[in-house]
Order: C-alpha cells, then structure tokens, then sequence
C-alpha cells in the first residue's frame, strides 16, 4: 500500500530556502529555531534586549500566530516544557478543553471536522500568561507588542508562505471571512514572494492582548468578538466557557536513556508517556552497534512504536478525568515489551488487541526550540489541530479558531478500522481537555540542556522526537545531520511502517518487508532543534529543510 512516496534525498533537492543552511547555525548567547523567518528575528531581538528563553518563547508564539497562521495560533493549545538554567524543568499545559455543553456523543453522527461546532476553548493565550508570570523578565505588553507591528504593518511574505495562503484561500474549504482575512486584496489566492501582508483585525485583537492583558481574550472586548462569533455560526464557547479556562504548571513526564535525562509533557499529551516507553523498550538493545538504518535497528524501533502507541490507545486522557496507569514509564514494564519482540518478524498489531483501532489525525501543528544566554532552555509547540484550524476566522478579531475537539474519540464504544476508537479514557466530556501527541522535548545531562526538539505531525510527533532523541543520544549524530536524517513511524493502527528512507534503504525496507512488515514512504514533521556541544558550550540550532524556517542565533 504506497501512498505518496516522497524521499528526504529528493525532498532536501527540492527544497531552495534562503535558510536552508547547509551547516547549523552556531552561537554563544541564544538561539531561537522556528519555522517563521521573521517570527525567529522577533525571538532573537527579545534575547538581545535582555529578555529570557521565555520572554522569547511567548514573543516568538505571538509573533507566529501572524506570521505562521497555518498553525502558529492564538485561537488554539498546546505544550512548554521549560529548562531553566537552575531547579527543575516545568510544563506549561495550555490544552483546549471541551466547552460546558459539550456531550459525549455530541458528533457520533456528524463527521464534520471543521466549521464553528469543533472549536475547544482556547488555550494559547492563558498558557503564555502563566509561562511569562513565572519566568519572565521583560514586561508583557513588550513581548507581545511585536506580534501587534508584524499584524499592523505587515511583513513580507517569503514563496513558501505565499503558496500556502493561496491554497487556503484558493481550496474549498475556507468560508468567506477567511478568503476575506487571508486572501489578497479582500480575497484572490494571488499571493507572491515579495507582498506585504497585512492583518489589521489580527493587529487590534493583539494589541487589546498587549495594552489590556490576557483577560482581553478571556474576559474582555476580544472574547466578546469570539463568542458573537460563535453564536451566528452555532458554536459551542460561551463567555462562561472562556472565563473559566486555565492554564496549567504541570510536572514533566521524566524519563533517562542512557545516563540521559529526557522531559516531555505528561497527560493530556501522550507525548511524554510515549516517548519515554519507547525509549525504556529501546534502551534494552544496542541500537549503536546494529547501525542506524540497519533492519535490526529499524525493526526494534517499529515494535517499540507499535506497543507503546497500543498503550496509548488503551489508556491516555485528560488526567482530571481518567486514570493513566504510572507504571507505563517504568523501566520493569519496557522490560516485559521488550523481552515479547521477535528479533526476526514482525508482531501484528491485531495481536496485541483485536478490539481497538486508531482514527486519523489531521497534519498541522508548529514547534520551536529557544535558549538563552544563561542556559535555560524552551520546546514549544502548540497547534490548531489541522492547517488553518476550524477554517473559521473570528470576524473583527482576525484570528482562526482551532479543530482541537477531533482529537477526541468521537464515537464512543465505537471502534472499527477506520473510524475513532471508542476507549473511555479521551471520551468527551465538559470542560475536559482532549488526548494531544505534541511533544516539546529537552534532553539534559548532568543538570545541563543537551538538545531541545519538537515537532508538528498528529500522531508522528511523538516518533519525531524519538528519531531525534536518538539520532542525538545513541547515534552521536551532528544536530544537523540528527534533523535531516530520513524518519520512521508506526502507530499500532493502521499496522504499516512510514518510512522516509524509502529509496536510501531500500535493502533494510526490503528486509523489512520479508519480516512482515507493511512498508510506506510517507514525509514526517519537521524538528526545528537546538544542540549544546557539552564541551564548548556552543549552541547549534538547526531549522528542517523540509519545509522551510530559521535559526536566528547571536
Ligand atoms: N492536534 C494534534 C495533537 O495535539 C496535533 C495536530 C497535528 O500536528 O497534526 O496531537
């Protein structure tokens, strides 16, 4: 079953970004890796000004809510962990939630995904405000004041961004405020490298956050405007709704591989979870001496992939209202997994569980990657959930409203090969928060930031990071190389292997296959990440050449 065979050897030649640096970028006193040129200038400035990896992460989020609106976002969620440069690394969960009148089988029947009715209560703006209470030393109002110029002066669009608005605009599923918003001259999906684009709405909605604070969005004249909204498309959110939304300070999932401290989010990410099983399952192999892209190495990844994807199936939620077994972490559980793998065949994932399948997810989300002159370190990612979220533009706010209630499982006990599994555990209810895969990760040794990665790409986030986690760890890859090198995913369901060495490895995929293995060639996320060589102390960050972005250093 070949879907769409792309090769990240064809894909780097065909890729002419002004950015894409053949070599990671280097420097000594910050850095910020993103997909947005000028929203990583706009980080870098913030450090020069003596601002910190969190004033630079929020001004950065800001800042791509203009200059990213596929999914840099101020209508949606998403996950920090923070490293500071002394104490303990700390999340900053700012998930969507179900809004009050949300039902358990509110879309049982209705397989509309986007429009008004999927919008959670966004968390964006919350999760700043919290990240920025803790850690930040510039005052708000100037790391979101940047984000306010980009929108009301505009920026230039580079070819990569222009195509992308026009394909929005210019595809079917965009409704007219969003044509009116994001297309050229009040509509045509005309876009060129060179333009100025301009969001004057977008400029007020940021700057009411600037001038009035957070509770502009929650409370204030911004929420008024979201609500309006919401009642002429008959969406759920109500000033209720989003007054009482929080952000939460959670504690990382903390996992180590090899004397190696690895943070990622904990529930209502499986991120975190996921990674570190894998990583436990993986640690009981010598990966390094099997070789990289060795059928050995790649077969022990897959099947790590697939157990810990069917735990993640079985058991992962919104914490507030599902138990997550804590023995998933453990080191004694990756034993017994490990120790179930055939070195020779692959295991089918029906047998593992027969009852249970996975829904798709849609394919957009950011992630960035910033550290500063004292060390502390920041992986962000947050989403709309699809490209351009719901498609829906809060009319007189210029913003996009995210599609984050797909990310639950919509039909509930109901479970077959295609559609949403029905496991209780990410079930609608009230103001719980939907089953996210993002996965922000920070590496450290020794109390010291070692790589901080990322990556957008529904459930391949997670074996996004473990890609580069190893590449980095085991493989002693060079940040470069580590982001380059071509990725592999399995999800337990459907049971086939995404592989983007496809024509690189041919014989391992070859092998693969003779031991069971459904192999596809199918491009993942990108991981715009952060290195610290542990010697000298120099940061490198390197941007992914799969799709474009920048690595603003000084
Ligand atoms: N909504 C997804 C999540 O939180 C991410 C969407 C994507 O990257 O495609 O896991």
């Amino acid at each position: 079953m070949l879907r769409c065979v792309l090769t990240i050897g064809a894909l780097l030649l065909s890729v002419s970004s002004p950015f894409a640096a053949e070599k990671a970028v280097e420097a000594r006193h910050g850095l910020v890796v993103c997909v947005s040129p000028p929203a990583a200038d706009v980080g870098l400035e913030v450090l020069k000004q003596g601002g910190n990896a969190v004033d630079a992460t929020v001004a950065t989020a800001f800042a791509m809510a203009v200059t990213y609106p596929a999914a840099g976002n101020i209508g949606g969620g998403g996950f920090m962990v923070v490293h500071p440069p002394q104490g303990s690394p700390v999340v900053f969960e700012y998930r969507e939630t179900a809004p009050a009148s949300a039902t358990k089988d509110m879309y049982a029947k209705d397989s509309e995904r986007l429009g008004h009715k999927v919008s959670g209560v966004p968390g964006t703006v919350r999760g700043m405000e919290l990240a920025h209470k803790k850690f930040g030393k510039l005052a708000w109002k100037d790391v979101v004041m940047p984000a306010v110029k980009l929108a009301e002066e505009g920026f230039i669009l580079d070819a990569r961004l222009a195509g992308s608005l026009n394909s929005f605009v210019g595809g079917s599923s965009a409704f007219p405020e969003a044509r009116r918003v994001f297309g050229k001259d009040g509509g045509e999906a005309d876009w060129k490298a060179g333009d100025r684009f301009v969001q004057k709405d977008l400029g007020w909605a940021l700057r009411q956050i600037a001038e009035q604070g957070p509770d502009a969005f929650y409370k204030g004249a911004v929420a008024d405007k979201l609500v309006a909204e919401m009642k002429a498309g008959g969406g759920l959110i109500t000033k209720a709704d989003l007054a009482a939304y929080r952000a939460n300070e959670r504690k990382p999932i903390h996992g180590t591989f090899r004397g190696h401290d690895v943070y990622a989010p904990p529930p209502p990410s499986s991120g975190g979870v996921c990674l570190i099983e894998m990583l436990n399952i993986l640690e009981n192999f010598d990966l390094k001496k099997q070789g990289r892209y060795s059928p050995a190495t790649l077969h022990l990844m897959i099947e790590a992939m697939r157990r810990a994807y069917y735990d993640r199936a079985r058991f992962l939620g919104d914490p507030a209202f599902t138990k997550v077994p804590e023995y998933l972490t453990t080191k004694e559980h990756a034993r017994k997994l490990a120790q179930q793998i055939d070195r020779d065949k692959a295991t089918k994932s029906e047998d593992l569980a027969r009852e249970l399948k996975l829904a798709p997810e849609g394919d957009s989300t950011t992630h960035f990657s910033v550290i500063d002159k004292d060390g502390m370190a920041v992986a962000n990612t947050y989403t709309l959930e699809h490209s351009y979220g719901s498609r829906v533009v809060v009319r007189g706010a210029g913003f996009i409203l995210n599609n984050e209630m797909v990310d639950f499982n919509w039909r509930p006990g109901v479970t077959d090969r295609t559609g949403a599994i029905g496991t209780e555990a990410n079930q609608i209810a009230p103001g719980k928060r939907m089953l996210s895969s993002q996965t922000p990760t920070i590496v450290a040794r020794n109390g010291k930031v070692l790589l901080v990665t990322g990556s957008p790409g529904s459930r391949t986030i997670i074996n996004t990071s473990l890609c580069m986690v190893l590449n980095v760890v085991e493989f002693e890859m060079d940040i470069r190389a580590a982001v380059d090198a071509p990725r592999l995913h399995h999800q337990w369901f459907p049971d086939e292997v995404r592989f983007e060495g496809w024509t690189e490895h041919r014989e391992s995929v070859e092998k693969l296959r003779a031991m069971g293995h459904v192999m596809t060639g199918v491009r993942q996320g990108d991981a715009h990440s952060i290195w610290v060589d542990p010697k000298t102390g120099i940061y490198h960050g390197a941007e992914d050449r799969r799709i474009n972005g920048k690595a603003a250093g000084y």
